[in-house]
């Protein structure tokens, strides 16, 4: 298997420390709000690499985080006029259900930052004694410049650096990087006692001590949103390397690209903040789930009502194959993985190319007269869409229940003009980026001399 590891910045032969027993961390919600589409994404490419990893290993402890402590919540919290305990609860639950909505698995484990307090501050505690952080008026700062290798990860200048730290200016730091690993709080904010007085633990420190105490020094894979490269996981690694006598906290780095709306970034000033919750009461859990892999994860995922449909249309037509064949709907458990899927999906998680696999094997079983031959294929069809956490309901269901959508031919029109602007301007990586996600929802492109014509996959 091969993963394209952030810090490198090349594709790797992913090989665990431990082959019965390969371990991942994924930095979870931050429990304020029902989840976006975009929070969404990195739960869904995670737990497609979770399945991928329990096929070929069997044992793997996944840990995914839940942040209910932060200072967010606590801004809620008020707003709402209730505990931070209340806000965190209430979005902690909703944060499940929507995710289970998408056929997100339970992680192995899932940590809340409030449980590993005592943790976190003897982790602080190791790095005040090391040198590595100091105490100034009751926060204690993790001292930047003495860890050379900061930055590392992300590969930004000093000023970026100072730039990511901005939210904590405080005449106490030492050093304009320094970022805080403890702060004070007021009488009626939640708050641990400490040798600093009563306080609270920074964002970073939590990661860092929910990663020991649940998978020890280094880790096989740590993942997260692209925006989590820094500071937050240069942050973490900074900790960690420091608390543990130089080890590397991750072998490999995992971040998913971006996710915008519209062509647009989402934003609460902009009003164009899409919550799955709302999403799920227009199409089938199953179909965001679709549409937000059918991008590969590395790349931005534009998000939008046409890309939904377009993903509702790609499921219905493999469900209506699936529903034509002969045969148990459920995958069997011996039933043979379609290897040229696995092989996409081992490929860096080839999403694109895995959903392309999907509709070679239902065109061979639409085109196939012997019954043998169309069950194999059903059950090879099933056994990948498991890979995938897609295609487990019974197809008549499926059909009956969601409604058919309609391919909508002026936007595949609109993508195919958008692919052509990328092209003349030579950007063939977002032409490709188009051409992959179509494929990915069954719209096949064929360029011919000064035109591209399209037609349905399967
Ligand atoms: P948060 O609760 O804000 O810490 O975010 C939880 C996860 O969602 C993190 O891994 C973020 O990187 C990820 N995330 C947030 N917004 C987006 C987005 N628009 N596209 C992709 N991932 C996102
Ligand atoms: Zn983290």
């Amino acid at each position: 298997m091969q993963l394209y590891n952030s810090l490198t910045g090349r594709k790797e032969k992913f090989k665990p420390a431990d082959a019965g027993r390969p371990t991942m961390y994924v930095c979870g919600p931050t429990v304020y709000n029902h989840p976006h589409i975009g929070n969404a994404r990195p739960a869904v490419v995670f737990d497609v690499l979770f399945r991928l990893l329990e096929r070929r290993y069997g044992d793997v402890v996944y840990v995914r985080n839940v942040t209910d402590i932060d200072d967010k919540i606590m801004a809620a919290a008020e707003a709402e006029g209730v505990a931070t305990e209340v806000v965190a609860e209430r979005y902690g639950a909703a944060y499940h259900a929507d995710m289970a909505a998408l056929n997100v698995l339970p992680p192995t484990v899932e940590p809340y930052a409030t449980g590993y307090v005592p943790q976190m501050i003897a982790m602080i505690e190791r790095l005040i004694a090391r040198g590595h952080a100091y105490e100034a008026e009751r926060h204690v700062l993790f001292h930047v410049p003495s860890f050379p290798a900061y930055g590392a990860l992300s590969r930004h200048s000093r000023e970026e650096m100072i730039e990511g730290a901005r939210v904590e200016v405080a005449p106490y730091k030492r050093d304009a990087a320094d970022f805080v690993l403890w702060k004070p709080s007021s009488a009626g904010q939640p708050g641990w006692d400490s040798r600093w007085g009563r306080g609270r633990p920074g964002w970073h420190i939590e990661c860092s001590a929910m990663v020991e105490a649940h998978l020890g020094v280094t880790v096989d894979i740590h993942g997260g949103g692209l925006d989590l490269k820094f500071p937050h996981h240069e942050n973490e690694i900074a900790q960690s390397v420091c608390a543990h006598e130089g080890a590397p906290l991750a072998r490999l780095w995992l971040h998913n690209g971006f996710l915008d709306v519209e062509r647009e970034k989402m934003s609460k000033s902009l009003g164009n903040v899409v919550l799955v919750r709302d999403l799920l009461r227009e199409a089938p859990g199953e179909a965001i789930r679709y549409a937000l892999l059918a991008a590969h994860y590395r790349k931005p995922l534009d998000w939008s009502e046409a890309s939904l449909a377009r993903a509702k249309h790609a499921l219905d037509r493999l469900y209506l194959t699936l529903s034509e064949l002969p045969g148990p709907n459920e995958p069997e458990p011996e039933a043979p993985m379609p290897q040229s899927l696995v092989a996409a999906l081992e490929d860096d998680l080839n999403t694109p190319r895995a959903f392309a696999e999907l509709f070679a094997l239902a065109r061979a079983a639409n085109a196939s007269t012997d019954d043998s031959e169309r069950r194999e294929l059903k059950g090879q069809l099933l056994a990948g869409g498991s890979l995938l956490g897609l295609l487990q309901q019974d197809p008549e269901t499926w059909l009956k229940t969601t409604g058919k959508a309609e391919i909508d031919a002026a936007e595949v029109e609109r993508l195919i003009e958008l692919r052509a602007a990328a092209r003349k301007s030579k950007d063939f990586e977002e032409a490709d980026r188009i051409r992959d996600q179509l494929a990915a929802e069954g719209v096949i492109l064929e360029d011919q001399p000064g035109r591209t014509r399209w037609r349905l996959a399967g």
